[in-house]
């Protein structure tokens, strides 16, 4: 999108903003944290933050081109198309700001009936379809566009495969905003979840299968009509920016020796093109970070991020992988009077443990997801201090 109502950058605003954005999300406690090598001790809890954890560039972004908006244009009804990053703290300091969220239909689809022509519309850090631009730019909205460069690489990566033909292999959710918004751009796609619906793909191709049970399988999560004699012919891998990076290898390499064993090396080009590097740096360094921390001696791991939040997910992912007792928890609210916890887990959904905090001296490591303010992992630093005092108090 071009032209003078869509705003691709801030408004020259950020000193303005920066001291509020500091009181709302900075923390002193983990700045003293940080400057003491991740590492404080109090009482009888140690805790190991990671090395690279929380709000990343991105959102960051984003969330001060919201700040700057609303300052941009004080008397204007302003809207984001959903939650400007997965973070229920971030999302209810803009409603205060009167900025307004859509709403979903019971259908799913999204509510953009109350939006008016001159509205102010903010896309957030993971996109916007293209259906959703196009009513934006027809109702004569005013859009600011906070979507995540990083994401856009893989727009332009989709767009390479649309030009030359090429089915977009996409590793992400299928009802995930970033990976809506990334099929969108593609005229025939399919959204591989996990590595084994990738192989169930791989083997149709090369064994074939009963297409009914494909188009079953797949019928949230491939372009209309999907034609499996026809579109995976040409096949390039996409991903949803935050997802597992080795998982998203391994899917590559999958089907590019997929499309070799079928169609041999002279002419691999012609069938299999690999995503490029576009796994996010910020996802990469959490990831990188949780995998060096689960390495460490370490009694349990609390993982903070919103519960719908896909890179805070994968991150609680390595430290189960790894046989760590780990807490996935969305702020300091879960932590529930009586030595109760409510987390996410990733095959029970959001749950209660009881007796989370062990007895004894305890190391505990923290990390939190990209969308997640320093602040909010602080309150749950002291709130954990203070649940092991009174546990051990006589
Ligand atoms: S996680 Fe990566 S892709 Fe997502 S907003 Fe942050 S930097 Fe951008």
């Amino acid at each position: 999108m071009t032209g003078a109502n869509y705003h691709r950058k801030g408004f020259g605003l950020k000193e303005q903003v920066d001291v509020e954005l500091n009181f709302d999300y900075d923390s002193e406690l983990i700045q003293q944290l940080r400057s003491n090598g991740n590492v404080m001790q109090r009482g009888r809890v140690t805790i190991k933050l990671a090395e690279a954890f929380g709000f990343c560039w991105g959102v960051d972004r984003a969330v001060s081109m919201a700040y700057e908006t609303r300052k941009h244009f004080p008397d204007r009804q302003i809207w984001i198309t959903n939650e400007i990053i997965h973070n229920p703290v971030v999302n209810n300091n803009l409603k205060r700001k009167d900025i307004r969220f859509v709403q979903f239909n019971s259908d799913g689809s999204k509510n953009y009936n109350e939006v008016q022509a001159d509205d102010v519309v903010i896309l957030p850090a993971f996109g916007a379809s293209v259906e959703e631009l196009n009513l934006l730019a027809a109702k004569k909205c005013e859009i600011v566009d906070t979507t995540c460069p990083w994401v856009s690489r893989v727009w332009n990566r989709i767009a390479k495969y649309e030009k030359s033909d090429f089915t977009a292999i996409i590793h992400g959710k299928y009802n995930h905003e970033e990976t809506i918004a990334t099929s969108s751009r593609s005229g025939h796609y399919l959204i591989v979840q996990n590595l084994q619906e990738a192989e169930y793909v791989c083997n149709f191709i090369l064994e074939g299968g009963k297409k009914e049970d494909f188009y079953q399988k797949f019928h949230k999560a491939s372009s209309p009509g999907f034609d499996v004699d026809t579109q995976l012919v040409r096949v390039g891998i996409a991903n949803q920016t935050t997802m597992l990076k080795g998982e998203t290898e391994r899917i590559g390499k999958l089907f590019e020796k997929t499309m070799l064993t079928k169609y041999g090396p002279d002419v691999i080009d012609e069938h299999f093109l690999s995503p490029g590097d576009t796994i996010c740096d910020a996802t990469q360094e959490r990831q990188d970070a949780m995998l060096k921390m689960v390495d460490e001696h370490l009694d349990l791991v609390l993982v903070i991020g919103g519960f719908n939040s896909s890179n805070t997910g994968h991150l609680q992912e390595i430290s189960e992988a790894k046989g760590l007792m780990s807490y996935h928890i969305d702020g300091v609210d879960c932590l529930l009077p009586g030595n109760r916890i409510r987390h996410k887990s990733l095959h029970e959904g959001i749950k209660e443990t009881n007796d989370w905090l062990p007895d004894g001296e305890i190391s505990i490591g923290i990390t939190s997801g990209a969308s997640t303010p320093d602040q909010v992992v602080a309150e749950v630093l002291e709130r954990t201090f203070v649940l092991a005092e009174t546990q051990t108090a006589p």
